[in-house]
Parts: structure tokens; sequence; C-alpha cells
């Protein structure tokens, strides 16, 4: 067995785990990951973060430390930027000196740094610099990189096939498969609004989700709101199963190019969700002190107004938020929607 990569299950991971996975594995590592966000993991994360830091920061940190002791490296990019002229929040920047200095039983760091804002050459360097931690061959990174880019390509196509990240992990076989898991993913593979259906609810409506990845798709975060709306009898739409030109030509319609990348797409997507006529509801779900979705989330709310036929609803989660008090929420801005409509 080579080297031990674990990727904590949190933040980017929903992004960028298949092409971490493939890359990491073509160079002869095996990759663990820390399983899925408990309380204990989130209590582990507060005990070691300040208490400025967000929600997702603090389960980051949780997830870190849940890989102690199970591989030899984990994997912490510093990630300044993914595309030209935009950024990722700053907190990704600091996330691997934040870790050094909160968690001094963290594995060794793998703290590439990604910055693709302005050339590519430092992207380049960045990659053959992990891939010579594993290997001297440049070739081989670069075919690793290359294999990396085409899981990233398949794991697009399926989100946008409307799966979320856990369902088109499992449907590509680079996440474990459970029964539940492997049945959703292929009904949603299947739908042919290319979007997953509801479960066996009353409501029948489409929803569209707003919020940052690690929130929304992480059930312990989120509380669980996908699964929730769907047995609600909900269809769930999230930003990632909407075409990028879809939510870049939404995003542009605001007069100052946001140039947070996340925030940008979140943007686009409620615009879409707000003005297309494609949802019968927008909720937006965002983090206790997040600074670019206060921004964000004001935005929308103001683009609410606007378009009062489509009910608008935010939900703010931090680490004291309970579930039933979310579930109430969720069932009373469902029975909204659903009343409008039938109105
Ligand atoms: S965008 Fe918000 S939630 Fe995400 S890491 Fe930055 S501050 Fe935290």
């Amino acid at each position: 067995m080579g080297e031990v990569v674990g990727i904590p299950r949190a933040l980017l991971y929903y992004h960028y785990y298949p092409m971490w996975k493939a890359f990491f594995e073509s160079l002869g590592g095996t990759v663990v990951t820390s399983g899925e966000t408990t309380r204990a993991i989130l209590d582990a994360g507060i005990k070691v973060t300040v208490d400025e830091a967000c929600l997702p920061v603090k389960v980051f940190h949780g997830h870190v430390l849940a890989l102690a002791g199970k591989c030899d490296y984990v994997f912490v990019p510093r990630l300044v930027s993914v595309e030209r002229r935009a950024f990722i929040c700053p907190k990704f920047m600091g996330l691997p000196d934040m870790i050094r200095c909160n968690c001094s039983d963290a594995p060794r760091i793998i703290d590439s740094c990604i910055n693709l804002s302005r050339t590519t050459r430092e992207y380049v360097r960045a990659v053959l610099a992990t891939g010579r931690m594993f290997t001297r061959s440049t070739l081989r990174i670069l075919a690793a990189h290359r294999r990396g880019r085409a899981a990233l390509t398949r794991y697009g196509r399926c989100l946008e096939s409307g799966m979320t990240p856990d369902e088109a992990m499992a449907f590509m076989g680079v996440a474990p498969l459970s029964d539940e898991l492997a049945q959703r993913a292929v009904a949603a593979a299947s739908s042919t609004s290319g979007v997953a259906r509801g479960g066996g609810g009353a409501a029948n409506v489409v929803i569209g989700l707003v919020g940052h990845p690690y929130i929304i798709y992480d059930s312990f975060v989120s509380m669980n709101v996908i699964r929730r709306l769907r047995e609600m009898g909900a269809t769930v739409i999230t930003a990632d199963m909407l075409p990028w030109a879809v939510t870049e030509r939404e995003a542009a319609r605001f007069p100052k190019r946001v140039f947070w990348t996340i925030g940008r797409r979140l943007l686009g997507a409620g615009f879409h969700f707000l003005r297309s006529g494609t949802v019968h509801g927008c909720l937006h779900m965002s983090a206790f002190a997040c600074g670019p979705e206060s921004l964000i989330g004001d935005i929308l709310e103001r683009e609410a107004v606007r378009h009062r036929d489509v009910p608008f609803a935010t939900i703010t989660v931090d680490e004291h938020t309970g579930e039933a008090g979310v579930l109430t929420r969720l069932e009373a801005f469902v029975d909204v929607v659903t009343r409008r409509r039938k109105q």
C-alpha cells in the first residue's frame, strides 16, 4: 500500500473529491476520508477554533482531527482562486495555517497552493510539486492530473443530471455505495426532467435551494435539508444542478461582477430560481458568521421582493441550531409554497 492521503469530508470536498481521489490514486496513493459529520466531529472542531470562525471551518477542523492516526498526510490545499479574475473565500487561503496552528495532532499536511486568478503557471507548479511527493516522473504526474480532470468532468455531468454529491459519487463508484444511495442515484440519472424527484410526500412542488455546498450537502450541518424536502414530496434543485452558463448569465445581471467564485454561482442560481418560473419556491440556507453570505443573502432578499410570486425564505445555521426548529421552518415553507401553487 502506498502513502495514505486523508481528505476531510468538509468544505470543497463536495466540489473536488472525485478529482483529488483520482489524482492521488493514479500516483499510487491510497485515499481515505473522514466519514460523515457527527456531533463529536463538530464538537472537536469547536474546541480548537476561535468563536468567530464560521461553522463550516469549525466542521473542517473536526474532520481533520478525525483523520489523525488514519493517514500519512492530510490534504488541505491553500485555495486562492479556481478561475481567472475571481477568488475563493479568504478563509480557504489560511486554512493550512489554521490547521497547523489549531490541530497539533493533525497528520502531515499537503498544502498545495491553487491560484488560477492570473495564469495557469502557478497551478501547474503546484500540481507538479504535489505529485513529486509520490513520484519523480513528470509524465506520470501529468497523466494523474488528466485522470483527475476527467473524473471532475464526469462528476459535473452527474450533478447536472440532478444528483447530489453523495449520489453522484456513489454512482461513479468513488464513495461507499449504500442501497439507498444507489437507488437515489439511479432515480436521479433516469429522471425525465434531469432532476431527482421527491419521495412520496404530498407537496409536489419544485424548490430551488441556494447555499454553499458544504452546508446544504452536509446532512448534519444542514439538518438533512435535501432529504427532508424530498420526504415532503418536493423536488430539489441546487446551483450545482444548473449548467454553469445559466448561473453565469444570471449573475451577470448584477451590475458589479461578484469576485467570489462560489458566491457568484449562488447569486446566479438564486436569480435564476426567482426569475425563470422553473421553481415554486426558493430557499436560501446560510452559515452564521459567513462574510460572503451576508452580501449574497441580502442581494437575493432584495431580488425576492421584486418576485413575490416565488416564496423565498432564509435559514441560517450555526452550531446551536436544533433539528426540530429547522424542520418546523421547512414544513411551514413547503406549506406556503404548496398553497401558493394551488392559488
Ligand atoms: S464562504 Fe462563508 S461559510 Fe464558506 S468558508 Fe467563507 S466564511 Fe465560511
